[in-house]
């Protein structure tokens, strides 16, 4: 017994700003948020191109409850909070931010990277926090491409950005146990691995086209797979890369709302307030 595809999650496109589209596999009507939880948000960016005049900027904004994670396949991104942090990500390296009690910042790409030009693409994770960590003080961690372990071989790289698997342990701190695998694999390569089963387990096929169990998951499409056992197999139909989460359900309830992710709406209404009367912190 292996685990096993129990749905196939398609994204919606969503205009995040004008003319720039993400696929956002969640949240979904398609899967209730215990089944993905603690993972609430995942973006899909790119790749765009960008430049001077065609940016894929952010201006600043404030988060709290949550962890806001960019993984960067290609291109720049910079960061600055409002707790003074100041991150600068290219292809292959990661952004952990814990929104926590709150922060401001903004999130662009380098002026130098706007002048010359060049293309960007990556995934915006958001991560619940279990309620007694939802108000912990802000943190930022920068986790770059030579931090993060890699199992190489058999035309199959798998980078692990969180979490521990097959003996190796990804650099990310986090607040309940999540497991974030970026994987690479040659057309015809094979992975079996296996991710506790107490943890939910998806996979959200960024590139190329990729089978498990005789079900095909497309550029685009996230998977969940169902508990039973906790191992997986996946095999690469063409040239694949892909994002695999897991992470142990928080059993609490969610309430999401803009960038916010609180346990009642009363919590949300004072995130609001908060905000209002400056709260967040400025950025300089
Ligand atoms: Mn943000």
């Amino acid at each position: 017994m292996s685990r096993e595809i129990i749905k196939i999650i398609r994204s919606e496109k969503q205009e995040i700003m004008p003319g720039r589209i993400v696929n956002a596999p969640l949240p979904t009507d398609d899967a209730e948020n215990i089944e993905t939880s603690p993972f609430v948000v995942l973006h899909h960016f790119g790749p765009f191109e960008v430049n001077y005049l065609n940016k894929f900027a952010f201006e600043p904004h404030p988060h709290r409850g949550f962890e806001a994670v960019t993984i960067l396949f290609e291109g720049e991104m910079e960061h600055r909070d409002s707790t003074g942090s100041h991150g600068k990500l290219s292809g292959g390296d990661v952004q952990w931010m814990t929104a926590g009690s709150g922060v401001l910042h903004d999130e662009k790409q380098p002026q130098d990277f706007l002048e010359k030009g060049g293309i960007i693409h990556g995934i915006q994770l958001w991560i619940n926090l279990p309620r007694e960590f939802k108000m912990v003080n802000p943190g930022y961690q920068d986790i770059g491409s030579k931090d993060i372990p890699a199992i190489n071989g058999n035309g199959v790289t798998e980078r692990i950005i969180a979490g521990t698997y097959k003996s190796k342990t990804g650099a990310a701190k986090t607040y309940s146990p999540v497991t974030a695998i970026h994987g690479i694999m040659e057309k015809g390569a094979k992975i079996a691995g296996s991710i506790p089963n107490d943890q939910n387990m998806m996979i959200y096929v960024t590139k190329g086209k990729i089978s498990s169990g005789g079900r095909d998951i497309l550029q685009s499409e996230m998977a969940m797979f169902g508990a039973g056992d906790e191992n997986y197999e996946i095999t690469a139909q063409e040239p694949s890369e892909y994002l695999l989460l897991a992470g142990e359900p928080i059993n609490e309830p969610v309430v999401q709302y803009g960038p916010f992710v609180m346990n009642t709406m009363g919590e949300i209404k004072q995130a609001f307030l908060d905000y209002r009367e400056g709260k967040f912190g400025t950025l300089n």
